[in-house]
């Protein structure tokens, strides 16, 4: 079984993300379950509906899941299990004060050195008291583990000292993560959780579950500036990367093939979940850091729209007003937009600023009298000329302008934009839909 464990604690970013499908991937290429864990225990963090957002979101992805868990509802079985641990001398009662404890880190900081905890220390304060609201696991133990990215990684038996893993009955995260992957056969997450493995592996030795779990740590994705990924990369956010107008499939394309040249050489860069399922492997993906990007996601994101029916785009002229005219005589103006747009939004863009009111169109452009001039003669002349060069000559013996003074206000008459494709093309694509351009007032 393999698991998807986000944290209700914030937005979902690429990095999340980016576990979500390997270990979707991983699932069906292992014919494994694949289920979600929410990770609510840090009770003080969690951000009410984070959790329906998550799930949102892997449904626009189409991660699809065996099972959902709040961990929350596994408390009773912490809790269990640590008492177990308790009773077979395995974890113990911890009576020291925060004061105590604090004694004891001021003076490792005066000696230089990385404080860890003695389990000598564990009932020195006990006094008649017979239980305490701290529980932590013996520990002191070398640890090691293969990781199928990284390889080999070890801890030193003084790197992990006896560790909490209750705190006012309530268990710690890396203890509650360690019982609810009792199951789990492959674990894939990002590497900033490379320090709490081993003490997670330390909790599933103690609780006797299996040891062969294998681990896979994503390596961290670096922005332009070769910098981690952060909140202030708004690149980074799922949800600001769908109201750019990416589709899901062409963000999760990209980061499948992100580090990962082998897939991209068996699949290219278009595909779905299930054809690159036999190409692709976790354990594949290069160790060193991601370099994250933006324009490549976007030409996939390009190459995604060409490949869609015209007719799926013909939704976007909902919102303007057609005058009757039939979506399918679009297709020509919207093939033409295509060709220039990253995404849906900027598609819209395109369409909506082509419809966009007179008014306004005259409101942009700078040469207010050209523009009058031109709108003129087509609503007093409204014969569609078949080929661009008559209707510009036309324009331009009867109103005796040409260069940018007949360009940038044509341009501007007919797509709403100061610049972009050329206008032979325009007008090809607008010539029938002069009257409805001429016509359009908000
Ligand atoms: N809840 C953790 C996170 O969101 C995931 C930990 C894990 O996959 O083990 O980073």
């Amino acid at each position: 079984m393999l698991r998807f464990a986000p944290s209700p604690t914030g937005d979902m970013h690429i990095g999340n993300l980016r576990a979500a499908i390997f270990n979707f991937l991983m699932a069906k290429k292992l014919h494994q379950k694949f289920i979600i864990r929410i990770e609510d225990t840090d009770l003080e963090r969690n951000i009410d509906n984070k959790d329906k957002d998550i799930l949102d979101l892997l449904k626009a992805f189409r991660l699809s899941y065996d099972d959902l868990i709040y961990q929350s509802d596994n408390f009773p079985l912490h809790r269990e299990l640590a008492h177990k641990l308790i009773k077979e001398g395995k974890a113990f009662y911890c009576y020291c004060s925060k004061e105590f404890l604090e004694s004891k880190r001021e003076e490792a900081r005066i000696q230089k050195k990385a404080f860890r905890y003695k389990d000598e220390w564990a009932e020195l304060e006990k006094g008649d008291r017979q239980t305490s609201n701290i529980i932590r696991l013996h520990a002191n133990k070398a640890v090691r583990f293969k990781d199928e990215i990284k390889g080999e990684i070890s801890f030193s038996a003084g790197e992990i000292d006896s560790f909490v893993i209750m705190r006012n009955d309530v268990p710690t995260y890396n203890f509650a993560c360690s019982i609810d992957d009792k199951e789990m056969s492959y674990i894939i997450r990002g590497e900033d959780h490379i320090s709490n493995t081993p003490k997670q592996i330390l909790i599933k030795e103690a609780l006797g579950f299996g040891a062969n779990v294998k681990y896979a740590h994503l390596p961290i994705i670096l922005n332009d500036e070769n910098k981690k990924m952060s909140k202030r990369d708004a690149a980074s956010s799922v949800k600001w990367l769908i109201s750019q107008g990416l589709e899901p499939q062409a963000i999760a394309n990209y980061l499948i093939i992100m580090g990962n040249s082998s897939v991209e050489r068996a699949c290219g860069e278009l595909f779905d979940y299930n054809s690159v399922i036999d190409a692709f492997d976790v354990a594949n993906i290069s160790s060193n850091p991601a370099h994250f990007d933006y324009k490549k996601m976007l030409q996939i994101n390009r190459d995604l729209l060409r490949k869609k029916p015209i007719e799926s785009f013909y939704y976007l002229l909902d919102s303007i007003n057609l005058n009757g005219a039939k979506e399918a005589d679009f297709k020509d103006l919207i093939t033409l937009y295509l060709g220039e747009s990253n995404s849906v939004a900027e598609l819209k863009t395109h369409l909506e600023n082509t419809f966009n009111s007179i008014e306004s169109k005259r409101e942009m452009c700078e040469f207010k009298d050209e523009f009058d001039k031109i709108l003129g003669i087509l609503k007093t002349d409204s014969k569609n000329f078949e080929s661009y060069e008559d209707f510009k000559n036309h324009l331009s013996t009867s109103l005796n302008l040409k260069g940018k003074n007949l360009f940038k206000p044509l341009r501007i008459l007919l797509s709403g934009q100061p610049h972009g494709i050329e206008i032979d093309k325009l007008y090809n694509a607008l010539k029938d839909k002069m009257q409805l351009i001429i016509n359009h007032h908000k």
